[in-house]
């Protein structure tokens, strides 16, 4: 028998499902009936009635989230999660999703379930490691990524997302020092390249670059590295010697910094190709608060929302009023408003033109602002500031009725009705603009190309940064817009590969961190698990006959009872099932159907380890599915205003081992079905 035929047996080893009285239990209990008409009930009739090859060549199978609730809601102890599992692996291959959701929404393609397993193995190096592989900076992206993979994450559907940012976090704060590993780069290559702007796209163009043996040095225009990262996001929420560890860190690789440097004034693209840089990464970033027409902006203490987080995080002596207004919706208006408090103002309001649903701000940033005492004035735009001598005396705002068209674009109508807040100062906080007006000075040798510009930003093609100007690559804020650090990350990423193999190389940036099994399984070949949840075999399953110490396990859990030993035997429920041969005890009443198709029986000894070099059996522990999310604990209200601590903690060595192990291992769930050989069932 073929390899790829492991799986397709398992339908003469799982034959409980024979057994099932269609009554339902399942269904009612599993989080996602109904949610694409997904309902396990009809899907094991399906297996039942024989039209196994309709229901696998469905996305029905794909769409559980193999929590094992149903498994604990059905009186007949049936598998049912090795049914699905199955249909997934003799389904067609197009249907095996490439990623996990996660995976897939994380701009860098982080690993993700990787290091949660190594977290709960305690291999916060390995984690790391793991994570920059894709992004250097765990740490960083650990308090600030806006998580998209949160919001894809399949455990969702279940209960509730894995914390996975609050994980990276944990892993960085908690690691080992990575300096020497960091360091280890590729054999020089001979080659130079420049890199201009040190802020996420930047350093992390620079570090993949050193790695690959490039030399590389960092052209950065500010005193300090860190772009945005150090001079946007507030130090209440990236206290700066996490910054500035993770950065050392990154440069320590052998990246050269050459601060106070700015494009376009200190020096031209052109000047650094004379001086015998090959490629340059240009990642200015959106320095510039994006500015509106609006009487009265010029009156003293009116001021915009970048620059001033800017100047907080420089340590001038920035002053705040007592009352002050932000004007915006977005997360920077909202880090303005809560730096407005920490600097001593004793009101705060936020005004903006969009619904409370409709504000761009990430929801966890609004409701901390609204627990910190902001004042929402949501639907509300600007029309006038009021003075007095020179002095803001107050903000006249009129009632926005929409904010976009019914294309989705930005385009707000407004009402009579008007109001007047006190404020004595405003700070504008209303976008972002990219400072592009080097470009426009470029006019190279037609053979060259030049830097162009629209819509404000670097014309990129998106798939490899290239810019219309040979041997320039450009990412970040000032290609993509303004976005996010994990963006900003990708692109440098993706640029630093580009980048590579314009210069000769390979483009493979991989460091060959492998994560490990599923924590507390480990299975030798044969399927033998040291700390097995059940008696294996296959995969989740009953051991095949003859395949080799199959069915030992030293702590079973759920139906299955520890220690029983034999090819295959094990104990479910009060019923006795005898592996490999397709013989099964079960109790009085139950119900044997013959399957009316017959699927090979797997003999392979190495039924167990999956192409990971995993023993992953996907068993769920009774109670599983119901595991809570755990949160992480955020510095009383009172210990927040004055100063700029951080607000949010690590999770505990326990939360962190609680909350991976929530982890539903879609990775491994997509192993587990493209080991099986997609539907080739013997002839
Ligand atoms: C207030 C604020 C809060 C934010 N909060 C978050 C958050 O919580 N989570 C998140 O994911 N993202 C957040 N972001 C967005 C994120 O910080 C940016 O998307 C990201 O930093 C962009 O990275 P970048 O490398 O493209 O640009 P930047 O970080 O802006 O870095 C660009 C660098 O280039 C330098 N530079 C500029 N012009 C020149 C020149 N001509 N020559 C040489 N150097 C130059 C700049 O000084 C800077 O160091 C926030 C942004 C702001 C403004
Ligand atoms: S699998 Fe179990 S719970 Fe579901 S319908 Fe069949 S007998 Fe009932
Ligand atoms: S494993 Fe979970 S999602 Fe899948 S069918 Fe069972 S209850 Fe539903
Ligand atoms: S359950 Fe785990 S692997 Fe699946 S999407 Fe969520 S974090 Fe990723």
């Amino acid at each position: 028998m073929g390899e790829n035929l492991r799986f397709a047996a398992r339908f003469n080893e799982i034959e409980m499902f024979r057994y099932c009285e269609q009554c339902g239990r399942c269904s009612s209990a599993c989080p996602i009936t109904g949610i694409n008409e997904f309902n396990i009930r009809r899907l094991i009739r399906h297996v039942e009635l024989d039209l196994i090859d309709e229901i696998a060549a469905s996305p029905m199978p794909w769409f559980c989230a193999a929590c094992g609730r149903c498994e604990d809601a059905c009186p007949n102890g049936i598998k049912i999660l090795d049914i699905t599992r199955t249909l997934r692996a003799v389904g067609p291959r197009d249907l095996v999703p490439e990623q996990p959701l996660c995976v897939q929404a994380c701009p860098a393609g982080i690993d993700i379930p990787g290091y949660l397993r190594f977290i709960s193995h305690d291999k916060m190096d390995e984690a790391c490691k793991l994570i920059i592989e894709k992004a250097p900076f765990p740490g960083i992206l650990g308090r600030v990524c806006t998580h998209p993979c949160e919001t894809a994450c399949k455990r969702g559907e279940v209960n509730a997302s894995i914390s996975i940012c609050a994980a990276k976090r944990y892993a960085a704060d908690n690691a080992g020092d990575l300096s020497a590993w960091m360091s280890d780069t590729a054999e020089d290559s001979g080659h130079k390249v420049a890199v201009i702007g040190a802020g996420p796209a930047g350093l992390t163009a620079a570090f993949y670059l050193r790695k690959k043996g490039h030399q590389v040095t960092i052209f950065e225009a500010r005193p300090k590295t860190g772009g945005m990262m150090r001079y946007g996001i507030p130090f209440y929420r990236l206290p700066e010697e996490v910054l500035e560890k993770e950065i050392d860190l990154v440069l320590s690789s052998g990246i050269e910094v050459k601060t106070n440097q700015k494009l376009g004034v200190d020096y031209e693209i052109e000047q650094l190709k004379n001086d015998g840089f090959e490629a340059v990464f240009v990642a200015v970033g959106a320095q510039l608060s994006r500015r509106i027409e609006l009487p009265g902006s010029d009156l003293e203490d009116v001021c915009w929302g970048v620059e001033f987080l800017a100047a907080v995080a420089e340590g001038g002596d920035v002053s705040v009023k007592d009352k002050v207004v932000v004007i915006g919706g977005g997360n920077v208006a909202v880090d303005v408003a809560l730096t407005a408090l920490r600097l001593g103002a004793k009101k705060v309001a936020l005004a903006c033109l969009e619904s409370l649903e409709e504000m761009p701000a990430n929801p966890w940033e609004i409701e901390q602002a609204r627990e910190e005492g902001v004042e929402l004035l949501v639907s509300w735009g600007p029309d006038k500031i009021m003075g007095n001598d020179g002095k803001v005396s107050g903000l006249e705002l009129v009632r926005c009725t929409s904010v976009f068209d019914d294309q989705g674009n930005f385009c707000p109508f407004f009402d009579e009705n008007k109001k007047t807040v006190e404020a004595d100062q405003v700070i504008l906080a209303i976008g972002q603009a990219s400072e592009t007006a080097f470009c426009k000075d470029f006019c190279f040798l037609d053979d060259e190309g030049s830097l162009s510009v629209e819509s404000g930003l670097i014309a990129i093609d998106k798939d490899t940064q290239q810019t219309e100007m040979k041997g320039v690559f450009a990412g970040g804020d000032a290609a993509n817009g303004p976005a996010t650090v994990i963006e900003a990350i990708a692109t440098g990423r993706r640029g630093a590969i580009s980048i590579d193999q314009y210069l000769g190389g390979n483009g493979v940036v991989e460091f060959g961190i492998r994560p490990p099994a599923h924590r507390g399984l480990r299975l030798r070949p044969g399927g033998n698990a040291e700390c097995g949840l059940r008696p294996v075999g296959a995969i989740g399953a009953y051991a095949p006959e003859g395949s080799e110490g199959s069915g030992k396990s030293e702590c079973g859990k759920r139906n299955a009872e520890c220690g029983s030993e034999g090819s295959g035997n094990s104990e479910v429920g009060s019923r006795s099932v005898e592996g490999g041969n397709g013989k099964s005890e079960f109790g009085s009443g139950t119900r044997r159907r013959p399957i009316g198709r017959d699927y090979a029986v797997a003999k392979d000894a190495e039924v167990g380890i999956n192409e990971c070099g995993n023993g992953y059996d996907g068993e769920r522990e009774s109670g599983f599915a119901e595991l809570k999310r755990i949160e992480v604990q955020s510095l009383p209200l009172s210990e927040r205003r004055g100063g700029f601590s951080e607000v949010e903690s690590c999770f505990s060595d326990e939360q962190a081992k609680q909350e991976t192990h929530r982890c539903l291992q879609c990775d491994l769930e997509i192993c587990l079905a493209k080991e099986a050989g997609f539907g080739q069932k013997e002839s």
